[in-house]
């Protein structure tokens, strides 16, 4: 049975019948229908109707290779093949994850050398806060456990990773979050700056609330802190360059660990492997997933900095953790083919040398004076043009959000697939876009915006 036996109106009916889709209010998909997306070849996806859409978010931040690549089809066959599953539970384990740690061994910072396995972002965050518990467990100081993070982090949607993220309202319908997580002001120059305020010293005000937050809770009582390099559902929000290096010295000035989460940045998007480099930072975990496997297969890993993996060998006791899936050999197998097409490609290169300061200037030059635009800002191939109703004061569309969704719809029906969070509309392409593909996305998003002009303008 295959879904072309059935039209859209069907396949429609079925999934309201039957399929409660994430992050979704149910009654509003009730009343307007899922779009379908049916296939997809390099930077396109195709809906049931036959329309291209350029995607302008590499599906959910991670197809960063494109669609149709045959290669990571083929490396899943052959695998599955071979051995489809086998566990890494008691003093067992299997080649390909073996394989796939020495080449993330590789790639991550130098004093990052053990990895350890899930099947999401959401998971590895578990892993993340469990880890970094323990650790401080097997070092003799428990008490060290609180955990600090920023308003609006995302880290995904287990209990735990909710806990560690900042989002209200996923903290009102969680009722009640893992304790001792403690949530402090986020890097947003934009919002948050002071009148005058230089974007260095709002970065270092940023990072103060930090070392303010250790302070209050006591530094002999926190464990770690975490945060996205750049926060990417909260709306692509990039830090001044003064903050993650003022956050690395407050975290070893007081003995904390530091945990950054790279589910969206990890793996070439902002024109190095990892976030890490392009911040100057030495974290001691770096959560990562998405583009490991270019979302092929569901896949994640926790890369674990030495200080924490040498406790771990040396003190020994069970870590009383692990998933079904951690090392699951397939995903393992599409993430080694995954990653040499990174490298062979020169991906990541290419986003740091070209591609990325590319959309930079296009989304400068032909976006940023557009009358309702406040701001546009982005790293390598990651981006955000702000939503503003008054371009001098900043000043917002009401409801907040409501002008953003009027602008990705009119992007939609221009054939350009891009995300609206809150006031920004948010950009994360896969890195195999082109000078040209980014030409392409400009005129889109420029018909867009004075679309959505002319019908704020009605309204107002
Ligand atoms: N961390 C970050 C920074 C993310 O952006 C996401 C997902 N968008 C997650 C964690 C959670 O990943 P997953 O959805 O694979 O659980």
């Amino acid at each position: 049975m295959t879904y072309q036996n059935f039209s859209l109106s069907q396949l429609q009916a079925i999934d309201a019948a039957h399929y409660l889709h994430p992050f979704t209010d149910h009654k509003d998909l009730r009343a307007s229908g899922a779009r379908m997306i049916v296939r997809a070849d390099g930077p396109f996806i195709y809906d049931s109707e036959g329309h291209a859409l350029l995607d302008g978010m590499a599906g959910l931040w991670c197809v960063n290779v494109g669609y149709g690549r045959h290669e990571l089809a083929e490396a899943a066959y052959e695998q599955m093949k071979e051995l489809p599953y086998y566990n890494s539970f008691f003093r067992c384990a299997t080649p390909t994850p073996v394989l796939l740690a020495k080449k993330l061994a590789e790639l991550a910072p130098k004093h990052i050398n053990q990895v350890f396995y899930g099947s999401s972002g959401s998971e590895s965050n578990d892993t993340a806060l469990r880890l970094v518990r323990h650790y401080w467990a097997l070092e003799g100081k428990p008490e060290k456990n609180i955990i600090i993070s920023r308003n609006m982090a995302y880290h995904g949607s287990t209990v735990a990773a909710t806990s560690l993220g900042g989002m209200s309202g996923m903290h009102e319908q969680l009722g009640g979050a893992v304790p001792n997580i403690k949530h402090v002001m986020m890097p947003y120059a934009f919002e948050l700056a002071l009148p005058g305020e230089s974007d260095h010293d709002f970065g270092l005000r940023a990072a103060k609330a930090v070392e303010d937050a250790i302070l209050e809770a006591g530094a002999e009582n926190v464990a770690a802190f975490i945060g996205e390099p750049i926060m990417g559902a909260g709306g692509v929000k990039i830090p001044p360059a003064s903050y993650w290096p003022e956050i690395q010295r407050i975290c070893r000035k007081y003995d904390i660990l530091l945990m950054l989460d790279e589910v969206i940045t990890g793996y070439g998007r902002t024109g190095e492997w990892f976030a890490a480099q392009s911040m100057g930072i030495e974290p001691d975990t770096i959560t990562t997933a998405k583009a490991l496997t270019s979302g092929y297969q569901p896949l994640s890993a926790l890369l674990v900095g030495d200080r924490i993996s040498k406790t771990l060998v040396e003190k020994g006791g069970e870590f009383y953790h692990g998933y079904t899936y951690s090392g699951h050999p397939v995903a393992c197998a599409v993430a080694l083919k995954n990653l040499e097409i990174i490298e062979n490609e020169g991906l990541v290169e290419r986003v740091k040398n070209d591609t990325g300061p590319y959309f930079a200037k296009m989304l400068q030059e032909r976006i940023s004076g557009h009358p309702l635009v406040g701001e546009v800002r982005s790293l390598g191939l990651m981006g955000a043009i702000e939503i503003v109703k008054d371009k001098a004061t900043r000043e917002r569309f009401q409801p907040e959000g409501s002008a953003a969704v009027v602008v990705r719809d009119h992007a939609i029906a221009q054939g350009m697939m891009m995300r609206a969070t809150g006031d920004s509309m948010i950009l994360s392409p896969p890195l195999i876009w082109t000078r040209e593909t980014i030409d392409m996305a400009g005129d889109r998003i420029v018909k867009a915006l004075d679309l959505a002009l002319a019908d704020l303008s009605k309204a107002k």
